[in-house]
């Protein structure tokens, strides 16, 4: 059961569905009381980019990474490596090995991208997932998430709430606000735009645009129930992944970029090497030396 809840609930972070929205959102209301309750505070682009940097941190702490030589960060940093920096910005990615369908970015440009995603997206697919991230980045969205999740730890506690700056967080409150920068619910609007930054994103760059299309009938499939097991059945009642594929169609025929996408083969496994491993060269014999004074 709690299982089935974070899988809905990383596949919604991903991909804005808003019903979900107002189930785990704190809502308009909330948040504005929460804002009342920390009046004359102020919250800097670099606040944020300090705290989300602290919450990732902890994040990747708690997860296991793909290391260097795994199929998985070989991938990502082939499709994704030359994006990483660009005007002004820096982004540091890498793969969560989960089986989660999952992607977010943070105010502070950490890129995060899970295996499971990867699983089932090809590699213009995926770049259009990421470059939706990004978008939410590039828009402030991230910024504007992580405070209102600082806002919300900082009110609980009472004491920080009344501090005009940035008070510093426990280990506890960095892991909430961990938390909700995964779970990050973004409005209809917000994920609209992030789409259309996405869509901008891959015309610029050479890619086929129609591959976001794409990515969102797969969602949009899998939430049917064919995969019920996997992605709860609840997924069938929320619209928005087929609506958004629509828009992004319709975006396509507009620019006369239209085509239909054929997904193309999904590669994660790291290349075969043919370096040989040396076999009669087992030391035995090293010794430590011991440091005498
Ligand atoms: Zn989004």
């Amino acid at each position: 059961m709690k299982k089935k809840f974070i899988v809905l609930g990383v596949l919604l972070a991903a991909f804005g569905f808003t019903k979900a929205n107002a189930q785990i959102n704190f809502g308009d209301k909330a948040i504005g009381a929460v804002q009342k309750g920390v009046s004359g505070f102020t919250f800097s682009n670099a606040d944020a980019a300090k705290l989300s940097k602290e919450a990732v941190d902890k994040l990747d702490a708690e997860h296991e990474i793909a290391g260097p030589t795994d199929g998985y960060a070989i991938r990502l940093n082939r499709v994704f490596g030359k994006h990483a920096s660009g005007d002004g910005f820096t982004l540091n990615y890498k793969v969560y090995k989960l089986k989660e369908v999952n992607a977010f970015a943070t105010a502070d440009g950490s890129v995060r991208v899970y295996s499971g995603l990867m699983d089932i997206m090809d590699d213009n697919e995926l770049i259009a997932v990421i470059g939706h991230e990004i978008g939410h980045v590039a828009n402030n969205d991230s910024r504007d998430a992580i405070r209102a999740a600082y806002q919300k730890e900082a009110l609980m506690d009472g004491v920080a709430s009344q501090s005009a700056t940035v008070a510093s967080v426990t280990d506890s409150q960095l892991g909430k606000i961990g938390s909700a920068i995964i779970d990050s619910k973004y409005s209809r609007k917000q994920e609209s735009e992030a789409d259309l930054f996405a869509y901008n994103f891959m015309k610029k760059n050479g890619y086929d645009v129609n591959a976001e299309e794409s990515a969102f009938r797969i969602l949009a499939k899998m939430s049917e129930g064919s995969e019920a097991s996997f992605i709860d059945q609840m997924m069938s009642s929320h619209p928005d992944s087929k609506k958004r594929a629509d828009d992004t169609k319709k975006r396509a025929e507009k620019d006369g970029l239209y085509k239909p996408y054929v997904q193309q083969k999904i590669v994660n496994t790291a290349p075969v090497t043919t370096t040989k491993k040396a076999t009669t060269t087992k030391k035995t014999t090293t010794k430590k030396t011991t440091k005498k004074k």
